[in-house]
């Protein structure tokens, strides 16, 4: 018998954030919706390093409906026209009727029902925030954006090139906004499913489709059999690329500048992320006399991080790491600066996410923007690339592309202007650097070198002061 239990009476709402595994225990958050505390009856709690609170409030707050099926031990969640399927201790939900993974599972604690908040929330294009030291979980339905007929769509992107480029490796090429949703392992055959919501492919690639989708044969690699990509659904646009792998297969993909890459590995060679779940980002203040109004504020951000390691060297190093390693070499130089507050997305190894990291300096009113990163490509790919994308950033862009030369003494690939979201959403100027190609043997051998690494450092503290006029 089906029993319908309408809105909201027995369930609760399973919060997936950030939080910190020793600190799980005693910490009751606090709940906000768009800046209101919402009361509950039962004290929310965190388990698995997830914000469990009760449905009941937020729902309401939120006005989504909630309909339990106790047959099928199953949740319909209902917002607008989109409908999201839960079923008990399944990590697999259906979204407006696609499989979509998630991080934690609905489940029944003590009779209460627990779903994935932040799952559902972003699902719904709720912006869900842990602020840690507050303890606090604000929710806040986005702002509707001012309809501009000229402004680009933000919501989609376009896939342009799919192709295997050797070595077990995938690399997908991309136009606008291109983000994947979490990938299904699927057994017999194996493989790995990625969906990229709002994404259609370019007239060019869509052309090559037979029956609707196209196939490549992988013979040369151990862990990659081969993949297909296709339009997985039309309204909304979906795009579906299916990988073929072999046994124990794992995978490492890596973002940047409009290009996916998709490694295939033994699945004991990915790297296991140590920071899960991961901090926000965190103000570092320098021990550094009181403020006065002539300090700046400047961010310094190490592109990556965490569960997202960036490209990998041909030294077996990732990108994350030099990232980071320069950016720390940096600190210290920038500690000594009086006129200069500098303050970081990462000094660890962890993932704020690229719209963390615009907040972050957004929030600060930051002077400055730099977000560090090396390069990956072709063998014979070398050279150092400064990055703009506001007509603001370009005579910082400038000089701290010159400085970059300096420090890396590779190949000046010149100052380029691209919509790299962590320049282009920002308002400050600001900048990302390319330091060198880590999938080349001679710059790689650069980048993790330690004198080069204070050389960049120098160069681009060096920079920074110069841009500032600070002295
Ligand atoms: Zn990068």
């Amino acid at each position: 018998m089906k029993r319908f239990v309408s809105m909201l009476l027995f369930m609760s709402v399973f919060f997936t954030m950030f939080a910190t595994v020793g600190q799980a225990a005693e910490v009751v958050p606090k709940l906000f919706l768009n800046g209101q505390q919402l009361k509950s009856d039962v004290n929310p709690q965190i388990i698995n390093n997830a914000t469990v609170v009760p449905v009941r409030t937020v729902s309401e707050g939120l006005g989504y409906q909630i309909v339990w099926d106790n047959t099928a031990k199953t949740a319909t969640v209902t917002h607008g026209n989109n409908v999201i399927k839960l079923k008990m201790n399944d990590n697999v939900a259906l979204v407006n009727g696609q499989m979509v993974q998630m991080d934690t599972t609905a489940s029944i604690i003590k009779g209460t029902t627990l779903v994935p908040l932040r799952f559902i929330g972003e699902q719904f294009g709720l912006n869900v925030e842990w602020k840690t030291t507050e303890k606090e979980v604000h929710m806040y339905e986005q702002p509707k954006e001012p309809t501009d007929p000229t402004a680009p769509v933000e919501s989609a992107g376009m896939i342009t090139e799919v192709a295997y480029s050797g070595e077990s490796t995938i690399s997908i090429n991309y136009e606008g906004v291109v983000k994947a949703n979490k990938p299904l392992l699927l057994d017999n055959p194996k493989r790995i499913v990625f969906d990229f919501p709002n994404t259609d492919y370019s007239p060019l690639l869509s052309g090559q489709f037979v029956n609707g989708q196209f196939e490549v044969n992988v013979t040369d690699s151990t862990y990659l059999q081969g993949f297909r990509y296709s339009l997985f659904s039309k309204t909304p646009a979906t795009a579906r690329l299916v990988i073929l792998i072999a046994d124990n297969t794992g995978y490492v993909m890596t973002e940047d500048l409009g290009k996916f890459q998709l490694k295939l590995m033994p699945i004991t060679d990915v790297p296991v992320d140590p920071t899960l779940p991961v901090d926000p980002p965190v103000i570092i203040d320098p021990e550094k006399p009181p403020v006065s109004d002539d300090v700046f504020d400047i961010v310094i951000d190490p592109g990556h991080g965490g569960s997202d390691p960036g490209a990998k060297s041909v030294l077996n190093k990732w990108e994350k790491e030099f990232n980071l390693s320069v950016a720390l070499k940096m600190k210290a130089l920038l500690n000594k600066e009086t006129k200069i507050k500098a303050h970081f997305t990462r000094t660890g190894d962890t993932y704020p996410s690229l719209d963390e990291r615009v907040k972050f300096a957004e929030n600060l009113k930051a002077d400055l923007f730099m977000s560090i990163h090396a390069n990956s490509g072709a063998a014979a790919a070398s050279g150092a690339e400064t990055y703009y994308y506001r007509e603001n950033s370009k005579a910082f862009a400038a000089i701290i592309h010159k400085h970059l030369i300096a420090g890396t003494k590779i190949k000046d690939r010149g100052l380029k202007k691209e919509a790299y979201k962590v320049i282009k959403q920002t308002t400050m100027p600001a900048v990302l650097i390319e330091a060198g190609f880590l999938s080349n043997s001679v710059d790689a051998k650069m980048l993790f070198d330690d004198a080069a690494q204070n050389r960049i450092a120098a160069e681009m503290v060096a920079g920074i002061k110069e841009y500032l006029k600070v002295k």
